[in-house]
């Protein structure tokens, strides 16, 4: 594994920085995927993202006539995503990514041309309709239904657990376009336009007071037949190819973790220079500030084995396990440190840096369980990986 910068990585780096120090939006950052809740903030976020695409720093290993980049490395996309974790900045739009990785792998030359362009440019923001009440590990078990009628599909149903669908113009959606055979065959890949009779999208307020996921419903929701990707029964082939790229992105907020542990450290220097550290505290600090450098290191190790093009099964779900249990132990240890002070939320005078700790503590869980919870990613492993009885 070479863990040396180039040249090249260090040019792409220095150009990152300039663009984020002179565009980046100051907007205010929460732990985790959630929408900023003032409209100036979302369009500033929204523009952002459209730069980012212009400048060719994200959606490099886009085909080039829609803006990706020659010889883009998977090295070239950790640097620009762990730069971006590292300046604290506003990252990508989500689900924008999913939704092109499968346009691009399985749509049809209409859909490139009509949903890539509108991408890049925040014209369209993307959410994902996978989950149901019913089926969330076990998406294969969903119902929503897809009916063909004449031009169009029928959809009835509901989703759940939907991050920002509540600003999305377009969602990727699974649905079940036949109830024969195996569960897994009768699933179909579709792009939904969200701003249409018989689609209500109910937001979820969650423990950390937002809103970020939602529920949304189908009545007789039309998708015209040209807005399926790929054939009926090709859902499962393409929504797991997608869920196994979200876990390779997941791996990269590694660097987010380290960036709250620089900052974890910094508060436990202030609480020692106010009230003395309790015992032990030393030692803990220290095997997480361990533990964060691995988390990062195991995004660097999947970049590295992709940019060798020999990537290893097992990194993407080691790394997001990593991850998600270390950023917990951080946000933990962080509310236990401070003490009471650090319980205040936001909204709360007196509050340590807006309430971040507690925001992060109550937000940590989320990452245990989005893409694939830590039980699923250890069943991945011990199935695929380990070659272990199925469960
Ligand atoms: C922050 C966040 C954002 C999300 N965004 C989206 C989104 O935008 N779109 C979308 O479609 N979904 C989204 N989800 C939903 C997410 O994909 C599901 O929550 C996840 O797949 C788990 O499904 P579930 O909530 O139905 O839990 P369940 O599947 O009901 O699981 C409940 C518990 O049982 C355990 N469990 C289940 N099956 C097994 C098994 N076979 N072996 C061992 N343990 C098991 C699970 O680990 C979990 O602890 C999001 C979730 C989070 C947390």
């Amino acid at each position: 594994m070479d863990l040396k910068s180039s040249e090249r990585t260090d040019a792409l780096r220095r150009e990152l920085r300039a663009l984020i120090a002179d565009e980046a939006p100051k907007i205010p950052l929460r732990n985790g995927t959630r929408v900023v809740e003032d409209p100036a903030h979302w369009e500033a976020w929204k523009k952002w993202s459209a730069r980012l695409y212009e400048k060719k720093f994200v959606g490099r290993s886009w085909p080039v006539e829609f803006g990706g980049v020659a010889d883009n490395t998977p090295m070239d996309e950790f640097v620009v995503a762990s730069e971006l974790a590292r300046s604290r900045v506003p990252t990508l739009l989500y689900f924008a990514t999913y939704a092109a990785h499968a346009i691009i792998n399985y749509g049809t030359q209409r859909q490139k041309e009509y949903f890539l362009p509108r991408t890049r440019n925040s014209e369209i923001v993307w959410c994902q309709l996978f989950s149901e009440p019913g089926g969330g590990s076990d998406l294969a078990a969903l119902k929503t239904r897809a009916q063909r009628d004449g031009d169009v599909y029928r959809i009835n149903g509901q989703k759940v657990w939907n991050t920002q669908a509540q600003m999305a113009g377009y969602g990727f959606l699974l649905a079940r376009t036949s109830p024969d055979g195996s569960k897994h065959a009768g699933i179909t890949a579709f792009l939904i336009n969200m701003r249409q009779l018989g689609v209500t999208v109910r937001p979820i307020r969650e423990i950390t007071g937002t809103e970020d996921f939602n529920e949304v419903l189908f009545a007789d929701a039309e998708i015209p037949v040209e807005n399926r990707i790929g054939e009926e029964g090709e859902g499962w082939k393409i929504a797991t190819s997608t869920l196994a790229k979200e876990r390779i992105n997941t791996a990269a907020y590694g660097v987010a973790t380290r960036n709250s542990m620089d900052d974890l450290i910094a508060a436990a220097r202030k609480v020692k220079a106010e009230r003395g550290l309790p015992d032990g505290v030393r030692h803990r600090l220290a095997s997480l500030h361990a533990e964060c450098e691995i988390s990062n290191l195991l995004g660097l190790v999947i970049a590295t084995r992709e940019a060798s093009g020999k990537p290893r099964l097992s990194d993407p779900p080691v790394a997001k396990m990593f991850f998600s249990n270390t950023n917990l132990a951080v946000a933990t240890m962080a509310l236990e440190l401070l003490g009471e002070q650090g319980l205040y939320q936001e909204s709360d005078p007196g509050a340590i840096e807006r309430g971040r700790w507690p925001d992060m503590f109550l937000y940590a869980r989320a990452y245990t369980i989005a893409g694939g919870s830590s039980e699923i990613v250890r069943n991945i492993l011990s199935e695929r990986v380990l070659g272990m009885p199925r469960d």
